[in-house]
């Protein structure tokens, strides 16, 4: 068999190709990487890099929205590098060992690794995670309707990875200790790596995610091969990075809490520089496509506000988790972050199945009224865990029905939005723009990590007892989830209200 081999000519499993499965559980490995050193990221800084400090709650939200910001923006750069210069499968082997040695750094007792762990694990994911995503779309011929469910099938595979990874890496951490946790998600990663390297040897992918051209690697620049210098400068970003995100151990340990976050400032610019060319392009285009431009911004900012809130389920609400539900002897706090992907495990088929349902009996919602049910749910899910403090026993702890109520109301919303709004990215974009855009719905979780950042700062609490919580923190909590609930419900019957305009602007996309 030759590289070249055609897809089509290899060996199909349940219908889809063999190649499908390999990034399937190389996808899993790597997202149980990521979700299991995630369930622990928030409790880590506040128990162990800023305990110290009474304002630990704020630093944490800060180091938190910026790591979460930077890991999605990365991939905006990884995708294009992969385009012009490096490849899929390259860059995939890449960003997989830069995150298997951000993970395994994170396993040292010592702040500045940590930093300069969650820098690797930045820079890694940018190459790693745009690049596997594409991959599974060039397994199949353009127009094939098998590759909808292909990448259902890919999506279980990123939710099996966050389910287990933080059942178990949270079970670890409190059982061994935090590096075994995080040392975990390093062998999950590596694992990952494997499996791809394996279905590489097997030949599954054909002649796909090979370098755009043959001598691009070895063409030189600066006298350095270009497949030579990516890796370095990769490397070399990461203590750029550290820096950055250290600046907040400065801040904290100078005790001061103006908002001074250089990474806030970045990103405003580049919302403002994204927006600038959107208009560019739109000033550009024809009619149709300036309408379909318009709605694929739409829809991007919709997102935006979806993860800002959702993205806060490893932060305020792993806190709130921590220090006001009743977990005796369920699960720890780290392990209710596996909520959320058990759900869009268990939901993912029969909401796919109603929308085929509904499409019968033309009722499928056009994409628009899905947003703004996906809002709605994501609000009426804070309102629970706002009303719960009414429940609250004799210690300041609400039951855990609450949590699972939420985690299962908010994976509704999101698999209402998230996958729809993927598929429809690729209807709307101009040929030409598809990579951009994409780029610009990867950014809407970039910037999400800022409303997080933003929300976990308004909700910190000043304390550095390590148990802090009951009555002292409840009703701040809840206070804040019921803004957030108001603020969501009122996104979701905006956009509702909208949504006859927006269909109209769409044309025949639905
Ligand atoms: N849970 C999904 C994933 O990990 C989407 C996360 C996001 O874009 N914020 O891929």
């Amino acid at each position: 068999m030759t590289e070249s081999t055609e897809i089509s000519e290899q060996k199909q499993i349940f219908g889809h190709p063999q190649g499908l499965f390999y990034l399937f559980f190389a996808e899993l490995w790597e997202r149980f990487s990521f979700y299991g050193m995630r369930a622990l990221l928030t409790l880590y800084m506040i128990d162990v890099i800023f305990q110290a400090l009474a304002e630990r709650d704020y630093a944490t939200a800060a180091v938190y929205s910026s790591y979460g910001s930077l890991v999605y923006a990365s991939t905006v750069i990884g995708g294009k590098v992969s385009d012009k210069i490096l490849g899929m499968r390259n860059s995939i082997f890449l960003g997989g060992i830069l995150m298997s040695i951000g993970h395994f750094v994170l396993a040292i007792e010592d702040n500045m690794a940590f930093f300069l762990a969650l820098s690797l694990i930045i820079v890694g994911n940018g190459f790693f995670k745009p690049n596997i995503s594409t991959f599974v779309g060039t397994l199949y011929e353009k127009g094939d309707p098998k590759k909808d469910s292909g990448f259902t099938i890919f999506y279980m595979g990123i939710n099996i990875g966050g389910w287990v990874a933080p059942l178990l890496c949270g079970w670890l951490a409190a059982t061994y200790g935090w590096h075994y946790g995080f040392g975990l998600a390093g062998i999950g990663m590596l694992t990952g790596l494997i499996v791809f390297w394996s279905g590489i040897r097997k030949n599954v992918f054909g002649d796909r995610g090979l370098p755009p051209t043959e001598e691009v690697l070895d063409k030189k620049v600066l006298g350095i091969k270009q497949g030579v210098l990516v890796p370095i400068l990769a490397v070399l970003a990461a203590p750029l990075i550290a820096l950055l995100l250290s600046s907040y151990q400065a801040i904290a340990t100078e005790g001061m809490f103006a908002d001074q976050n250089i990474v806030n400032v970045i990103f405003t610019g580049i919302g403002i520089a994204v927006l600038a060319y959107l208009a560019y392009e739109m000033f550009k285009a024809n009619v149709k496509e300036r309408k379909e431009l318009f709605v694929a911004v739409l829809l991007t900012f919709f997102m935006t506000i979806f993860w800002g809130f959702h993205e806060l389920s490893g932060s305020v609400i792993t806190l709130f988790a921590a220090r006001n539900i009743d977990l005796e002897g369920i699960m720890s706090a780290a392990q209710t972050n596996s909520l959320n992907s058990m759900f869009i495990i268990i939901m993912a088929i029969p909401i796919s199945l109603m929308w085929t349902w509904l499409s019968k009996k033309n009722w499928n919602p056009r994409t628009p009224y899905k947003f703004g049910l996906g809002l709605l749910f994501a609000g009426i899910s804070f309102y629970v865990l706002a009303i719960s403090g009414g429940s609250a026993n004799e210690n300041g702890l609400v039951p855990f029905a609450y949590l699972l109520l939420m985690y299962f109301l908010l994976s509704v919303g999101e698999l209402f939005m998230s996958p729809v709004g993927l598929s429809k990215m690729t209807d709307l974009a101009p040929l030409r723009l598809i990579a951009f855009i994409m780029g610009v719905w990867f950014l809407s979780s970039a910037f999400a990590f800022q409303i997080v950042g933003f929300i976990g700062k308004q909700l910190a609490i000043e304390s550095t007892d390590k148990n802090v919580g009951g009555f002292e923190t409840l009703s701040v909590y809840t206070d804040g989830f019921m803004l957030i609930a108001k603020y969501a419900l009122g996104a979701g019957i905006l956009v509702l209200l909208a949504s006859p305009i927006i269909k109209r602007l769409m044309g025949k996309v639905h």
